[in-house]
């Protein structure tokens, strides 16, 4: 695979739908220079959203462990210290959350794709991702506000962690069909050894 072909996935979640954000967050990631290869509005089941969050099967224990190095950098003590308690109930909220309505999945494809997109979307928890970012900009929930009301964090979007949850992603979530290959005028300009078209 060239490079260019790097693809990950993206799901504008239900709160993104509802906040009417569709349009200003495809915008973010078309204008770098990403290609959009497959595009969607689903309601997903329980089951998907399951698979989807545990194709890492450490991911359970890795969201417990982030979130309470988060409570223990702003100095609060997390509900509870074990990782994978706190992951197993991160997962049951977010069952509801992504199923409560209708969410946008993409497919966007370009050089280093899993690692532009999550720098354009930024850090989990909306409060401390970067200005400049989708849950930076657009939101503003907190892990605390999130556990005070047992829910979960509202963040807008999921991005692929890395090329091989991306890979895993896609297939859950598109069917072959759906995805489609063709060629942007723009990458002659981001990829095209000579920018003229002509041969060497
Ligand atoms: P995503 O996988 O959705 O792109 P992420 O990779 O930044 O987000 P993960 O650690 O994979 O974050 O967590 C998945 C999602 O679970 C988060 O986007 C957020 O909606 C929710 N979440 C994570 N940790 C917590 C928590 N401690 N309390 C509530 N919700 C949480
Ligand atoms: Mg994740």
């Amino acid at each position: 695979m060239h490079p260019k072909q790097e693809k990950t996935l993206v799901i504008i979640k239900p709160d993104g739908i509802q906040r009417t954000l569709i349009g200003e967050i495809i915008t973010r990631y078309e204008r770098t220079g990403l290609k959009l290869m497959g595009l969607k509005m689903v309601i997903a089941n329980e089951d998907r959203v399951e698979k989807h969050y545990t194709i890492d099967p450490e991911w359970v224990r890795k969201v417990g462990e982030k979130s309470i190095v988060s409570y223990d950098n702003k100095g609060i003590e997390p509900p509870s210290r074990d990782p994978e308690e706190l992951g197993g109930h991160v997962l049951r909220r977010l069952k509801k959350y992504i199923t409560s309505g209708p969410v946008i999945a993409m497919i966007w494809e370009g050089n280093q794709a899993v690692g532009i997109v999550r720098k354009i979307t930024g850090g989990t928890e909306p409060l401390t991702s970067d200005v400049g970012t989708v849950r930076g900009d657009f939101t503003i929930d907190s892990y605390e506000i999130a556990d005070t009301d047992d829910r979960p964090i509202r963040n807008l979007i999921h991005a692929s962690g890395t090329l091989d949850e991306a890979k895993k992603e896609i297939a859950l979530w598109f069917k072959k069909e759906e995805i489609f290959d063709y060629r942007l005028v723009q990458e002659q300009i981001l990829y095209d050894v000579n920018m003229d078209g002509k041969p060497e």
